[in-house]
Protein backbone atom coordinates (compact mmCIF):
# COMPACT_ATOMS: atom_id res chain seq x y z
CA UNK A 1 0.00 0.00 0.00
CA UNK A 2 0.98 3.87 -0.37
CA UNK A 3 1.53 4.78 3.13
CA UNK A 4 2.45 8.30 4.21
CA UNK A 5 3.84 8.09 7.63
CA UNK A 6 4.52 11.50 9.68
CA UNK A 7 6.40 11.27 12.83
CA UNK A 8 9.72 9.78 13.36
CA UNK A 9 9.99 9.82 17.07
CA UNK A 10 11.18 6.96 19.16
CA UNK A 11 8.06 5.24 18.55
CA UNK A 12 7.37 6.29 15.00
CA UNK A 13 10.40 5.85 13.25
CA UNK A 14 10.98 2.03 13.45
CA UNK A 15 7.47 1.67 12.80
CA UNK A 16 8.27 3.38 9.33
CA UNK A 17 11.18 1.27 9.24
CA UNK A 18 8.82 -2.03 9.72
CA UNK A 19 6.46 -0.97 7.04
CA UNK A 20 8.74 -0.32 4.80
CA UNK A 21 10.81 -3.58 5.48
CA UNK A 22 7.23 -5.29 4.78
CA UNK A 23 7.25 -3.96 1.20
CA UNK A 24 4.44 -0.94 1.48
CA UNK A 25 5.80 2.09 -0.52
CA UNK A 26 6.26 4.81 2.29
CA UNK A 27 7.03 8.13 2.40
CA UNK A 28 7.85 9.77 5.94
CA UNK A 29 7.65 13.56 7.16
CA UNK A 30 9.26 14.69 10.45
CA UNK A 31 9.34 17.54 11.51
CA UNK A 32 12.73 18.52 12.46
CA UNK A 33 14.77 17.83 9.47
CA UNK A 34 17.73 15.29 9.48
CA UNK A 35 15.61 12.32 10.34
CA UNK A 36 14.72 9.60 7.53
CA UNK A 37 14.08 5.57 6.91
CA UNK A 38 15.99 3.21 4.85
CA UNK A 39 13.16 2.16 1.94
CA UNK A 40 11.52 5.12 2.47
CA UNK A 41 10.70 8.06 0.22
CA UNK A 42 11.68 11.74 2.42
CA UNK A 43 8.75 14.34 2.06
CA UNK A 44 9.01 18.06 2.69
CA UNK A 45 5.65 18.94 4.06
CA UNK A 46 2.83 16.71 5.63
CA UNK A 47 0.66 17.61 2.76
CA UNK A 48 3.13 16.62 0.02
CA UNK A 49 3.73 13.08 2.27
CA UNK A 50 0.08 12.84 2.26
CA UNK A 51 -0.74 13.72 -1.92
CA UNK A 52 -1.78 10.37 -3.36
CA UNK A 53 -1.22 7.99 -0.21
CA UNK A 54 -3.78 5.34 0.41
CA UNK A 55 -2.97 5.62 4.27
CA UNK A 56 -1.61 9.06 5.88
CA UNK A 57 -0.30 7.22 9.39
CA UNK A 58 0.36 10.02 12.10
CA UNK A 59 3.02 9.04 15.32
CA UNK A 60 3.75 12.41 17.00
CA UNK A 61 3.77 13.50 20.27
CA UNK A 62 0.50 15.17 21.74
CA UNK A 63 -3.15 16.55 20.76
CA UNK A 64 -1.19 19.56 19.64
CA UNK A 65 1.04 18.05 17.19
CA UNK A 66 -1.43 16.28 15.45
CA UNK A 67 -3.73 18.68 15.55
CA UNK A 68 -0.76 20.68 13.38
CA UNK A 69 -0.02 17.65 11.19
CA UNK A 70 -3.73 17.72 10.17
CA UNK A 71 -4.59 21.35 9.99
CA UNK A 72 -1.85 23.66 10.41
CA UNK A 73 0.09 25.46 7.15
CA UNK A 74 1.28 22.88 4.89
CA UNK A 75 -0.88 20.21 7.15
CA UNK A 76 -2.30 16.80 5.32
CA UNK A 77 -5.33 18.98 5.02
CA UNK A 78 -4.38 20.59 1.71
CA UNK A 79 -3.97 17.12 -0.05
CA UNK A 80 -6.90 15.43 1.59
CA UNK A 81 -9.03 13.34 -1.16
CA UNK A 82 -11.97 11.31 -0.72
CA UNK A 83 -11.03 7.76 -0.02
CA UNK A 84 -8.20 7.98 2.04
CA UNK A 85 -7.43 6.65 5.52
CA UNK A 86 -6.02 8.41 8.84
CA UNK A 87 -4.24 6.12 11.01
CA UNK A 88 -3.36 8.25 14.21
CA UNK A 89 -0.66 6.43 16.72
CA UNK A 90 -0.09 9.30 18.83
CA UNK A 91 -1.77 8.86 22.54
CA UNK A 92 -4.62 11.74 22.34
CA UNK A 93 -7.60 13.20 23.61
CA UNK A 94 -10.21 11.66 22.90
CA UNK A 95 -12.16 14.01 22.18
CA UNK A 96 -10.27 16.07 19.92
CA UNK A 97 -9.94 12.59 17.97
CA UNK A 98 -13.68 12.72 17.44
CA UNK A 99 -13.57 16.22 16.28
CA UNK A 100 -10.74 15.53 13.90
CA UNK A 101 -12.51 12.95 12.56
CA UNK A 102 -15.52 14.82 11.91
CA UNK A 103 -13.68 17.43 10.02
CA UNK A 104 -12.04 15.14 7.08
CA UNK A 105 -15.16 13.01 6.63
CA UNK A 106 -16.22 16.06 4.80
CA UNK A 107 -13.68 15.41 2.46
CA UNK A 108 -14.43 11.36 2.68
CA UNK A 109 -11.57 10.71 4.34
CA UNK A 110 -11.99 7.97 7.13
CA UNK A 111 -10.33 8.22 10.68
CA UNK A 112 -8.67 5.23 13.17
CA UNK A 113 -7.12 6.17 16.35
CA UNK A 114 -5.14 3.20 16.33
CA UNK A 115 -2.53 4.46 19.77
CA UNK A 116 -0.23 1.81 20.71
CA UNK A 117 1.33 -0.44 23.86
CA UNK A 118 4.71 -2.51 23.86
CA UNK A 119 7.15 0.99 23.96
CA UNK A 120 10.34 1.37 22.27
CA UNK A 121 11.08 -2.16 22.09
CA UNK A 122 7.56 -3.55 20.88
CA UNK A 123 8.16 -0.65 18.14
CA UNK A 124 11.68 -2.20 17.14
CA UNK A 125 10.52 -5.92 17.12
CA UNK A 126 7.25 -5.62 15.45
CA UNK A 127 5.39 -6.44 18.54
CA UNK A 128 3.51 -3.50 19.34
CA UNK A 129 -0.17 -3.86 20.50
CA UNK A 130 -2.71 -1.49 18.59
CA UNK A 131 -5.84 -0.17 20.54
CA UNK A 132 -8.05 0.66 18.15
CA UNK A 133 -11.16 2.81 17.07
CA UNK A 134 -12.85 3.09 14.31
CA UNK A 135 -15.24 1.05 11.46
CA UNK A 136 -15.02 -2.60 11.48
CA UNK A 137 -14.37 -2.27 7.29
CA UNK A 138 -11.79 0.15 7.25
CA UNK A 139 -9.81 -2.06 10.23
CA UNK A 140 -9.78 -4.83 8.25
CA UNK A 141 -8.40 -3.16 5.61
CA UNK A 142 -5.37 -1.86 7.82
CA UNK A 143 -4.40 -5.46 9.26
CA UNK A 144 -1.76 -5.88 7.12
CA UNK A 145 -0.05 -2.93 8.09
CA UNK A 146 -1.11 -3.20 11.72
CA UNK A 147 0.78 -6.93 11.12
CA UNK A 148 3.90 -5.45 10.17
CA UNK A 149 4.60 -3.49 12.37
CA UNK A 150 2.58 -5.21 15.83
CA UNK A 151 1.48 -9.02 17.10
CA UNK A 152 -2.71 -7.58 18.25
CA UNK A 153 -5.42 -5.47 17.66
CA UNK A 154 -7.90 -4.95 19.87
CA UNK A 155 -11.06 -2.61 18.57
CA UNK A 156 -12.69 -0.91 21.36
CA UNK A 157 -15.61 0.25 19.25
CA UNK A 158 -16.07 3.72 17.38
CA UNK A 159 -13.13 6.50 16.38
CA UNK A 160 -12.01 8.05 20.10
CA UNK A 161 -12.55 5.00 21.92
CA UNK A 162 -8.90 3.73 21.53
CA UNK A 163 -7.63 6.43 22.22
CA UNK A 164 -10.02 6.31 25.97
CA UNK A 165 -8.39 2.48 26.22
CA UNK A 166 -4.86 3.86 25.80
CA UNK A 167 -5.47 6.22 28.53
CA UNK A 168 -7.16 3.61 30.51
CA UNK A 169 -4.36 1.52 30.36
CA UNK A 170 -1.41 4.34 30.86
CA UNK A 171 -3.81 5.30 34.12
CA UNK A 172 -2.34 1.54 35.17
CA UNK A 173 0.85 1.70 34.14
CA UNK A 174 1.33 5.35 35.89
CA UNK A 175 0.21 3.61 38.86
CA UNK A 176 1.29 0.25 38.76
CA UNK A 177 4.60 1.53 38.43
CA UNK A 178 4.46 3.65 41.44
CA UNK A 179 3.14 1.01 43.54
CA UNK A 180 6.62 -1.17 42.60
CA UNK A 181 8.71 2.43 43.04
CA UNK A 182 7.17 3.07 46.35
CA UNK A 183 7.85 -0.59 47.80
CA UNK A 184 11.19 -0.93 46.64
CA UNK A 185 11.75 2.01 48.24
CA UNK A 186 10.45 1.59 51.66
CA UNK A 187 12.38 -2.06 51.82
CA UNK A 188 15.26 -0.63 50.65
CA UNK A 189 15.25 2.05 54.31
CA UNK A 190 13.99 -1.29 56.28
CA UNK A 191 16.83 -3.03 55.03
CA UNK A 192 15.77 -5.43 52.26
CA UNK A 193 17.46 -4.78 49.24
CA UNK A 194 15.93 -4.76 45.19
CA UNK A 195 17.52 -7.69 44.57
CA UNK A 196 16.20 -9.40 47.93
CA UNK A 197 12.40 -8.36 46.89
CA UNK A 198 12.03 -9.03 43.04
CA UNK A 199 12.31 -12.87 43.35
CA UNK A 200 9.56 -12.55 46.17
CA UNK A 201 7.78 -9.87 43.48
CA UNK A 202 7.85 -12.10 40.43
CA UNK A 203 6.76 -15.09 42.51
CA UNK A 204 3.39 -13.65 43.97
CA UNK A 205 0.60 -12.35 42.24
CA UNK A 206 2.14 -8.70 42.75
CA UNK A 207 4.21 -9.81 39.72
CA UNK A 208 3.28 -7.59 36.23
CA UNK A 209 4.64 -6.62 32.71
CA UNK A 210 5.18 -3.54 34.25
CA UNK A 211 7.46 -4.62 36.73
CA UNK A 212 9.05 -7.31 34.47
CA UNK A 213 10.03 -4.42 32.01
CA UNK A 214 11.07 -1.52 34.25
CA UNK A 215 13.07 -3.47 36.99
CA UNK A 216 16.17 -4.15 35.03
CA UNK A 217 16.66 -0.37 34.40
CA UNK A 218 15.86 0.48 37.88
CA UNK A 219 18.52 -1.84 39.09
CA UNK A 220 21.38 -0.93 36.36
CA UNK A 221 20.28 3.00 37.21
CA UNK A 222 19.55 3.35 33.43
CA UNK A 223 16.91 6.12 32.94
CA UNK A 224 17.78 7.07 29.51
CA UNK A 225 13.93 7.35 27.75
CA UNK A 226 12.14 4.27 26.49
CA UNK A 227 9.02 6.12 27.02
CA UNK A 228 9.92 9.52 28.47
CA UNK A 229 8.54 11.16 31.62
CA UNK A 230 7.31 14.38 29.65
CA UNK A 231 5.09 11.75 27.46
CA UNK A 232 3.63 9.72 30.62
CA UNK A 233 2.68 13.59 32.41
CA UNK A 234 1.29 13.97 29.11
CA UNK A 235 -0.81 11.25 29.56
CA UNK A 236 -1.93 11.23 32.93
CA UNK A 237 -3.19 14.79 32.30
CA UNK A 238 -5.33 13.11 29.46
CA UNK A 239 -6.82 11.09 31.74
CA UNK A 240 -7.59 13.50 34.31
CA UNK A 241 -8.86 15.71 31.50
CA UNK A 242 -11.02 12.81 30.64
CA UNK A 243 -12.20 12.23 33.92
CA UNK A 244 -13.32 15.86 34.57
CA UNK A 245 -15.20 15.56 31.46
CA UNK A 246 -16.65 12.66 32.54
CA UNK A 247 -17.25 13.49 36.13
CA UNK A 248 -15.13 10.90 37.31
CA UNK A 249 -12.67 11.47 40.40
CA UNK A 250 -9.43 9.85 39.83
CA UNK A 251 -8.00 10.66 43.20
CA UNK A 252 -4.21 8.63 42.99
CA UNK A 253 -3.89 9.63 39.56
CA UNK A 254 -4.32 13.70 40.61
CA UNK A 255 -1.46 12.33 43.74
CA UNK A 256 0.75 10.33 41.01
CA UNK A 257 0.35 13.34 38.59
CA UNK A 258 1.84 16.10 41.53
CA UNK A 259 5.25 13.29 41.21
CA UNK A 260 5.55 13.68 37.74
CA UNK A 261 5.14 17.66 38.19
CA UNK A 262 8.40 17.60 40.80
CA UNK A 263 9.90 15.10 38.53
CA UNK A 264 9.68 17.61 36.09
CA UNK A 265 10.84 20.64 38.09
CA UNK A 266 13.86 18.70 39.18
CA UNK A 267 14.47 18.56 35.10
CA UNK A 268 14.02 14.49 34.52
CA UNK A 269 11.11 15.53 31.85
CA UNK A 270 13.38 13.68 29.06
CA UNK A 271 14.46 10.41 31.14
CA UNK A 272 12.43 7.39 30.97
CA UNK A 273 8.84 8.16 33.52
CA UNK A 274 11.35 4.98 35.79
CA UNK A 275 13.25 7.84 37.06
CA UNK A 276 10.15 8.83 39.02
CA UNK A 277 11.75 6.64 41.59
CA UNK A 278 14.57 9.23 42.34
CA UNK A 279 12.32 11.82 44.32
CA UNK A 280 10.97 8.93 46.06
CA UNK A 281 14.95 8.12 47.07
CA UNK A 282 15.68 11.62 47.92
CA UNK A 283 12.78 11.89 50.37
CA UNK A 284 13.86 8.81 52.12
CA UNK A 285 17.49 9.47 51.67
CA UNK A 286 18.41 5.78 49.95
CA UNK A 287 18.90 4.83 46.42
CA UNK A 288 17.34 1.56 45.32
CA UNK A 289 20.70 -0.44 43.63
CA UNK A 290 21.44 -3.65 42.69
CA UNK A 291 22.53 -5.75 39.38
CA UNK A 292 20.96 -6.12 36.40
CA UNK A 293 18.18 -8.94 36.68
P1 LIG B 1 9.06 11.29 20.66
O1 LIG B 1 10.24 10.41 20.48
O2 LIG B 1 9.13 12.45 21.58
O3 LIG B 1 8.64 11.80 19.20
C1 LIG B 1 7.63 12.75 19.05
C2 LIG B 1 7.41 13.00 17.56
O4 LIG B 1 6.40 14.02 17.45
C3 LIG B 1 8.66 13.55 16.86
O5 LIG B 1 8.65 13.09 15.52
C4 LIG B 1 8.41 15.06 16.93
O6 LIG B 1 9.10 15.78 15.93
C5 LIG B 1 6.92 15.10 16.68
N1 LIG B 1 6.30 16.36 17.10
C6 LIG B 1 6.27 16.88 18.37
N2 LIG B 1 5.59 18.05 18.37
C7 LIG B 1 5.20 18.26 17.07
C8 LIG B 1 4.46 19.28 16.46
N3 LIG B 1 3.98 20.33 17.13
N4 LIG B 1 4.22 19.18 15.12
C9 LIG B 1 4.69 18.11 14.43
N5 LIG B 1 5.41 17.12 14.96
C10 LIG B 1 5.65 17.19 16.28
O7 LIG B 1 7.77 10.46 21.11
P2 LIG B 1 7.42 8.92 20.90
O8 LIG B 1 7.91 8.15 22.07
O9 LIG B 1 7.77 8.49 19.52
O10 LIG B 1 5.83 8.99 21.06
C11 LIG B 1 4.96 9.33 20.00
C12 LIG B 1 3.52 9.09 20.48
O11 LIG B 1 3.38 7.70 20.83
C13 LIG B 1 3.17 9.91 21.73
O12 LIG B 1 1.83 10.32 21.66
C14 LIG B 1 3.37 8.90 22.87
O13 LIG B 1 2.59 9.22 24.00
C15 LIG B 1 2.95 7.61 22.20
N6 LIG B 1 3.56 6.39 22.78
C16 LIG B 1 4.88 6.35 23.11
C17 LIG B 1 5.40 5.17 23.67
C18 LIG B 1 6.84 5.05 24.09
O14 LIG B 1 7.16 4.08 24.84
N7 LIG B 1 7.76 5.93 23.68
C19 LIG B 1 4.58 4.05 23.86
C20 LIG B 1 3.25 4.12 23.48
C21 LIG B 1 2.75 5.29 22.95
P3 LIG B 1 10.61 16.32 16.20
O15 LIG B 1 11.52 15.18 15.82
O16 LIG B 1 10.70 17.49 15.32
O17 LIG B 1 10.70 16.68 17.67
Amino acid sequence: MRIAFLGLGIMGRPMASNLAKAGHEVTVWNRSAGKDVEGAKTATSPADAARGAEIIWLCVADTKAVENVLFGPQGVHESLADGQIIVDSSTISPTATRRFAERVSAKGVQYVDAPVTGSKAGAENGTLIFIVGGEESIIDKLKPLFAATGKKIFRMGETGKGEAAKLAMNLQIALIYEGFAEALTLAAKLGVNAETMLPLIEASMVRSGVVDYKAPFVLKRDFSANFPLRLMRKDIRLALEAAKEARVKLPALETVEEIYEMATEDGHENLDYAATITLLEKWAGIEVKGTAA
